[in-house]
């Protein structure tokens, strides 16, 4: 046995019990609630519970209640609570993703306070670059923060913000100077915001939100970074939270596919199953072969993320094709499903739904091709 087996052993393992866990306790649960909003009580109950499991847990270092076990086996253990509910699964991803930043720019004070409770589940995080006039073009920020004394003063509204009304404290992209794009971290309960919950086509369960920040003053102390560097440290989270999304696909894919299966051995047309006829199982065929690639697009992408090479084209190609996948296999699964696809009885309707907003998130797939593109000619064509 090499050390390589016993990585990808232990992976499997979470993987196996984490499934357990999701089939007897979280699919009822959220089959009995519906896609209502979950109260945060409830989503920290179900997170914390999801973190015992590994998810948030597994990439970091056991001093913050980490288990060491690295980004592939979180994005492996991401995809199974995917698979039972993408609600649930979502405010784990950015406490993830909001914990990497507190790890590799906050200050000591910063990772003390925040990054144990944030990794268990126990506080939520927002981050939020999106504005009313800021989408595609990140670099256009115009929430701003002007200093005064050994304080700065925030003024500014951002939008679609994931886990906004669940957070405890929110990473802000703000122009601190003309020229000068930073991340100030702002208390909730120390300095304060207004938070307004966004309805939305699906993804009703759990919260993204718009921020409201009206003379909100913050510690110096409170920027994540250095500064005028706010930008480029988007930049470079954009790739594990791409590989996230990317398996936000694979898993409402899989969901999707399984789902399928089921139906057409169950459903008779034409004197036999439909499995049987042959348009159905070549659907089949390719939805299941679609899945398996994007999840290995998406391990090969997180290798390269987890080597520490730049691995912004892999994670743009993976997020491309992850999403836009889903979005034709649970179509794909509506159709199998034929009239009883597009009721409520059936999970596949949800998963459509959900599907058509997964390519939006962290850059549009029009984005992540101009972002191939770019590494591949070396040539921007983006304005
Ligand atoms: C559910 C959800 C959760 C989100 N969570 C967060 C979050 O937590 N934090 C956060 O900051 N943001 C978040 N976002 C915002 C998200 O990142 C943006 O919606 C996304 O970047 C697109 O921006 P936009 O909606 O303003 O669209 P726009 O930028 O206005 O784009 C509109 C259309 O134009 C296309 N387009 C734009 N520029 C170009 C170009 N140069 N070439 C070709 N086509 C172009 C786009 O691809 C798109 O099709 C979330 C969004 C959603 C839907």
């Amino acid at each position: 046995m090499t050390a390589n087996d016993d990585r990808a052993g232990e992976r499997a393992m979470a993987v196996e019990n984490l499934r357990k866990f999701l089939d007897a306790e979280i699919e009822p649960a959220f089959r009995s609630h519906g896609e209502r909003f979950i109260p945060k009580e409830t989503m920290g109950e179900w997170t914390r519970a999801l973190g015992e499991f590994g998810l948030t847990r597994a990439p970091f270092a056991e001093r913050w209640g980490g288990f060491d076990m690295g980004w592939l086996a979180q994005l492996m253990l991401f995809e199974e609570v995917v698979y039972t509910s993408l609600d649930v699964a979502i405010p784990g991803f950015i406490n993830a993703v909001g914990a990497k930043l507190i790890e590799t720019l906050g200050t000591d004070e910063m990772k003390e306070r925040y990054l144990a409770d944030v990794i268990a589940g126990r506080s939520f995080v927002s981050f939020g670059i999106s504005e009313p006039d800021v989408g595609s073009d990140v670099a256009a920020v115009r929430t701003r923060a002007v200093r005064d004394g050994d304080h700065w003063v925030l003024n500014g509204e951002k939008t679609w913000i994931t886990n906004g009304e669940y957070s405890d404290f929110f990473i802000c992209t703000c122009r601190t100077g003309e020229n000068e794009i930073s991340h100030i971290l702002i208390d909730r309960h120390e300095h304060g915001y207004e938070v307004r919950g966004i309805p939305k086509m699906a993804l009703n369960g759990q919260s993204t939100a718009q921020i409201f920040l009206s003379d909100v003053r913050v510690p110096l102390a409170n920027t994540v970074g250095a500064l005028g560097k706010g930008l480029v440290n988007t930049l470079k989270l954009f790739e594990l939270a791409r590989c996230h999304m990317a398996i936000w696909g694979v898993g409402i894919a899989r969901r999707a596919l399984d789902e399928s299966i089921r139906y057409s051995k169950e459903r008779k047309q034409h004197g036999k199953v439909i499995a049987g006829h042959q348009l159905i199982a070549e659907k089949i065929a390719t939805m299941a072969t679609h899945v398996e690639a994007a999840r290995l697009l998406t391990h090969a992408a997180i290798a390269k993320v987890e080597s520490g090479a730049r691995a912004d084209k892999e994670c743009a190609m993976a997020k491309w094709y992850g999403t836009e996948m889903a979005v034709k296999v649970c179509r794909d699964a509506v159709e199998i499903h034929g009239g009883n696809g597009v009721t409520k009885e059936f999970v596949v309707e949800r998963l459509a739904r959900e599907s058509i907003i997964n390519p939006i998130p962290d850059g549009t797939t029009e984005i992540q091709k101009l972002l191939i593109a770019r590494a591949l000619t070396g040539v921007q064509a983006f304005r």
